[in-house]
């Protein structure tokens, strides 16, 4: 009797010890989601945290490391987000800020702080208001997939999202800010296609004008095309060469950048117009690579990295993703996939 209680009390602190030592294993294991281990990060957070939150006054956005973002996501808990302070502008950052203009008619939906996102960030604070997180955008830690297998991005709205043949555009995303920038385009109806977000349209229009004052003659071909557009394309595709080699320069519906808004292919008449390899040897496009980046935009499939961005080399498909990335990128010459992965 006397042995079996002994041994049951054994088992009882085995179990403890065993319990006790997976907990203190744990935050360890995750040290990829957080940048330093809980311990000395809580100690680093209450020394360089203010005792009052503030919003600091620089522009951050995803990838960003420091003490800015840690202020940023320290005063972003106050006004009600519940973010890791770990001083990485990570995707639940992006979400957060998303979520917050998306919640602020004025304020454009691209996942960047910015000056503008900042001055209602503050009236926030001042007022003691509190923000109602994912009213404007749920935050979904759930994936779901496509058919093929790509899974399904949780924020679309996102200025640097990544939308290749892994990751896929929810069906159903229309960007709700869509203009015709004020550029040339070779034909004169009135299509979908001319469309672009608002910050990429007056970024492109930008760019327009540059190349314009080189005397160059550049025409935008095709922007924002829905997923049901994409379908459509994709299927004729499909039908005419075959489902792989089609996907080699024709993307499944959800897989398109077009359908972020954030994206032109442009062309110019020395090749008629076309959407061709040759774009990048004439003068438009040789400028293009040169300057794409100072108004924020990157050659999203360079020569070289077929493998990388499983796309053929496209030296007409300019992508928006703001001056900060598009200059980081170009001049590492990698591609969206090696930027952000
Ligand atoms: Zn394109």
């Amino acid at each position: 009797m006397l042995l079996k209680r002994i041994m049951i009390a054994c088992l009882f602190i085995c179990i403890f010890t065993l319990l006790s030592a997976c907990s203190t294993d744990e935050p360890s294991e995750s040290t990829d989601e957080v940048t330093s281990e809980p311990t000395s990060e809580t100690a680093e957070e209450t020394e360089s945290l203010p005792t009052e939150a503030i919003f600091p006054e620089v522009e951050l956005q995803k990838k960003d490391v420091g003490k800015h973002v840690k202020l940023l996501q320290y005063a972003l808990n106050q006004i009600g987000y519940d973010l890791k302070v770990n001083g990485t502008y990570d995707e639940a950052t992006t979400w957060a800020i998303t979520d917050f203009q998306l919640q602020h008619e004025e304020l454009m939906d691209i996942g960047v702080y910015n000056e503008e996102t900042r001055a209602i960030l503050k009236q926030y604070l001042n007022e003691n208001n509190q923000i109602d997180p994912g009213l404007g955008l749920p935050y979904n830690t759930e994936t779901t997939s496509t058919q093929s297998g790509s899974k399904i991005i949780g924020n679309p709205y996102d200025q640097l999202s990544l939308i290749n043949k892994d990751f896929a555009l929810p069906a159903d995303y229309i960007p709700e800010d869509l203009v015709v920038p004020d550029v040339r385009f070779p034909f004169t109806e009135d299509l979908p296609k001319k469309q672009m977000r608002e910050v990429a349209a007056r970024a492109l229009e930008d760019l327009f004008e540059a190349a314009d004052e080189e005397g160059l003659e550049l025409f935008a071909q095709s922007g924002y095309r829905s997923f049901e557009r994409q379908e459509a394309i994709f299927t004729s595709n499909v039908n005419l060469h075959g489902e792989e080699a089609a996907n080699t320069f024709s993307a499944r519906p959800g897989e398109s950048e077009h359908q972020t808004g954030l994206t032109m292919d442009v062309t110019s008449p020395d090749i008629g117009f076309k959407l061709i390899v040759e774009f990048g040897e004439t003068d438009e496009g040789k400028w293009i690579a040169e300057h794409a980046a100072d108004f924020g935009f990157i050659i999203r499939y360079p020569k070289g990295k077929e493998e990388i961005t499983q796309y053929q080399y496209e030296p007409w498909h300019l992508r928006y993703v703001g001056e900060k990335a598009a200059k980081e990128i170009t001049e590492k010459g990698i591609t969206l996939e090696e930027y952000l992965l």
